[in-house]
C-alpha cells in the first residue's frame, strides 16, 4: 500500500515537472533543418523572429541570439542542449530583435571588419547605439573573438563564410555555407516589409549574394513563416533598382514602430526607404 503511494506521488512530481519544463521552452520551436543545423523560431515575438544554430565537430555558431522579448524559455539552455561543443554567438546585425539574451552567452563574435574592431572599448566592448538597436535600452556587448570575412573557416567538418552585406543596416552579415548550399541572409531577405538604410548598397550586397551562389541554396531568413528561394534575392534587387529609377510615389503610410512611415511596393515587395537607418524616427 506504502509502496502504491509512494508510485503515485513520484508519478504525479513527474508530471508537474514534465508540465513545467514544456512551459519552461514553449517560447522557442526547434526545428531541424539537417542533423547539424537547427532553426530556433520565436512564434510570439513581435517580429516572428528565427535565429539558427550551424554545428560543427569541433564549435558551433549561433547566429542570432532571439528578440529577447520571452519571457519564458532560456535559450542559451535550448543551445547547450542541443549541441556537445562550445558554441559562439554573432549577430546578423545589431537590431534589438536580433541581440536579446545575448548577455547569456559567453562567447560573442564580431566579424573582422576593421569599422567594427576599431570600435571596441579597452574591455573589448561594444557600445550599441539607439540607432543602432533600434531600441532606447542601453546595449553593451563583451567580443570574445573575432570571425574572418570573405573566406572559408572551419567549425570541424563544416566550412562556412561570412560577408558583409549591408542595405538593411550598415553592420549586416550573411552566412554562406558552400557545401550544404545554405544561405543564412537575416533581414536583408525575407517575406514580408523589407526595410531599406541604404538602396545602393542594399542591390550590391544582393548581387553579392546571388554570384555566390545558385538555385540549389535554401535561402533562411530572420523573420516569418516562408522561406525564400534563390530567385527571390533577385526580385528585390530589381525592386529595388525600379526604385532608385523611377522614384515613384509611396504605396500608402503605415505605422512602424510608433512612427508613421512611406510604404512602397514593387513588384510585389513591400519596403520603407529610410535613409538615416533610424526606424524608430
Ligand atoms: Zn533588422
Amino acid at each position: 500500500m506504502l509502496m502504491r503511494g509512494l508510485c503515485l506521488i513520484f508519478f504525479l512530481l513527474f508530471l508537474i515537472c514534465t508540465a513545467c519544463q514544456k512551459k519552461d521552452n514553449n517560447w522557442f520551436t526547434i526545428e531541424k533543418l539537417d542533423h547539424k543545423t537547427y532553426r530556433i523560431r520565436e512564434k510570439q515575438s513581435s517580429q516572428n523572429n528565427s535565429s539558427y544554430l550551424i554545428v560543427g565537430d569541433k564549435e558551433a555558431l549561433l547566429f542570432d541570439s532571439g528578440s529577447g522579448e520571452n519571457k519564458t524559455g532560456d535559450i542559451k539552455a535550448l543551445v547547450d542542449s542541443l549541441v556537445g561543443v562550445p558554441v559562439t554567438l554573432l549577430h546578423s546585425h545589431f537590431h534589438f530583435d536580433h541581440i536579446g539574451n545575448s548577455n547569456a552567452f559567453p562567447e560573442i563574435a564580431l566579424p573582422d571588419l576593421p569599422a567594427l574592431q576599431t570600435r571596441l572599448d579597452q574591455d573589448s566592448c561594444i557600445h550599441l547605439s539607439e540607432k543602432e538597436s533600434l531600441s532606447p535600452e542601453t546595449y553593451i556587448l563583451k567580443i570574445k573573438k573575432r570571425c574572418p570575412l570573405n573566406t572559408e573557416f572551419d567549425l570541424g567538418n563544416r566550412k562556412i563564410s561570412i560577408y558583409h552585406t549591408p542595405g538593411h543596416s550598415p553592420w549586416s552579415f550573411t552566412i554562406v555555407d558552400k557545401r550544404g548550399s545554405y544561405l543564412f541572409v537575416g533581414d536583408l531577405a525575407y517575406k514580408g516589409l523589407l526595410l531599406v538604410n541604404n538602396l545602393e548598397e542594399y542591390q550590391n550586397s544582393l548581387n553579392q549574394l546571388i554570384h555566390l551562389c545558385d538555385s540549389s541554396y535554401q535561402i533562411y531568413a530572420a523573420h516569418g513563416n516562408e522561406d525564400l528561394l534563390y530567385s527571390d534575392l533577385d526580385k528585390i534587387r530589381l525592386a529595388l533598382k525600379a526604385f532608385q529609377n523611377t522614384k515613384p510615389s509611396p504605396r500608402k503610410e503605415i505605422e512602424l514602430f510608433g512612427n508613421r512611415k512611406e510604404m512602397y511596393v514593387i513588384d510585389g515587395i513591400p519596403f520603407i526607404y529610410d535613409v538615416t537607418g533610424n526606424y524608430l524616427k
